[in-house]
């Protein structure tokens, strides 16, 4: 299955992507996970990456639509993915109808997650992650066994820097803006499913799982 996971920041698109793609056997595709790696990194293009990100603004479509082009090309994703966080704008959505086109397949899926705008700022302010195995927490829903360390390995959880107040304001503004057409843009092609997305991981998944039809 070819599916897109839409919604705005802090819908818990990135949570159910992972435990979706375990399910399906399929690669969870997260550009903003390949952005955050790329931006890790002492070089120009990492610093670059950093400070576009920290803006709360996007990664220029040249880069990211060469980023997916690439992506979807590799081995393990001719049999199926989950995109996470892409197309996050018409622009990206058109190039990923021509990357598909072009590797002979489609969407056969884009799922809406529908959260109401005051949660998304609460989920957004009580995200935590692991700096090292990437583990994401919420110090309400879902935080960790000891106080704001991780489960896994023990490491104080950390926030991620585009999750403070005003990067997340303007994050909101950009999806508004550039990501939101893209409801209609799936719409009118009779792909979109629109999901419930409050509720506890487990709900939200069970949901997940009748809309692919699992
Ligand atoms: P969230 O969905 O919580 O905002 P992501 O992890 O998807 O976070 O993305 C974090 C940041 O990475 C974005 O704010 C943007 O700067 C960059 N990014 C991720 N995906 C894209 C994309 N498809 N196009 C441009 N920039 C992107």
């Amino acid at each position: 299955m070819r599916i897109v996971l839409l919604g705005p920041p802090g819908a818990g698109k990135g949570t159910q992507a992972s435990r979706l793609a375990e399910r399906l056997e399929i690669p969870h595709i997260a550009t903003g996970d390949m952005f955050r790696e790329a931006a890790a990194e002492e070089n120009e293009a990492g610093r670059r990456i950093r400070k576009v990100m920290e803006c709360g603004e996007l990664v220029p479509d040249a880069l990211t639509n060469d980023l997916v082009r690439w992506r979807l090309a590799r081995p393990d994703a001719q049999d199926g993915f989950i995109l996470d966080g892409y197309p996050r704008n018409v622009e990206q959505a058109d190039t990923l109808d021509g990357i598909l086109d072009d590797l002979g397949t489609k969407i056969d899926l884009a799922i809406k997650f529908m959260v109401r705008g005051s949660d998304i700022v609460a989920r957004l302010a009580g995200r935590r992650v692991c700096p090292v195995c990437r583990t994401v927490y919420h110090m309400d829903t879902h935080p960790p066994k000891d106080d704001e360390v991780c489960d896994n390995d023990g490491v104080p959880l950390i926030r991620r820097d585009d999750d403070l107040e005003e990067t997340t304001l303007r994050r909101l503004e950009v999806y508004g803006q550039q990501t939101r057409p893209l409801y209609e843009f799936y719409g009118e092609r009779g792909l979109l499913t629109e999901m419930d997305a409050l509720g506890t991981t487990e709900e939200v998944f069970g949901r997940l799982l009748a809309v692919v039809g699992r």
